[in-house]
């Protein structure tokens, strides 16, 4: 498992039986998946917008910052709301107590 992250749709074929006119018959049936380095599974798609959109989607959880970290002040920090905020990180730390610091003495 690692934490790099790099998602990419591959194409594939697929033998599937059909029941065709004559009876049975093998076909290839192309279906489209998305793959990441962070070893994730997905899905197969028959079209490659589908596997686009988990593509999409997986990088968009991938950039999400935990909410633990996210600025709680965006207009005091001049953050982005949602944004990485070291201060709001430190703040919480200060909050959980950190042994020795917890004297009441810290304010924002
Ligand atoms: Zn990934
Ligand atoms: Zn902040």
């Amino acid at each position: 498992m690692t934490d790099r992250h790099l998602p990419k749709v591959v194409r594939r074929a697929r033998r599937v039986a059909a029941a065709g006119a004559g009876g049975i018959a093998c076909a290839s049936v192309r279906e489209y998946v998305l793959t990441c380095t962070c070893a994730g599974v997905w899905e197969a798609h028959p079209s490659k917008r589908l596997a686009d959109a988990d593509r999409i989607e997986h990088l968009n959880q991938v950039c999400q910052v935990p909410l633990e970290q996210q600025c709680r002040r965006p207009r005091a920090h001049k953050r982005a709301a949602g944004e990485y905020c070291e201060l709001c990180v430190t703040q919480i730390a200060l909050d959980l107590g950190i042994p020795g610091l917890d004297d009441g003495a810290v304010s924002l």
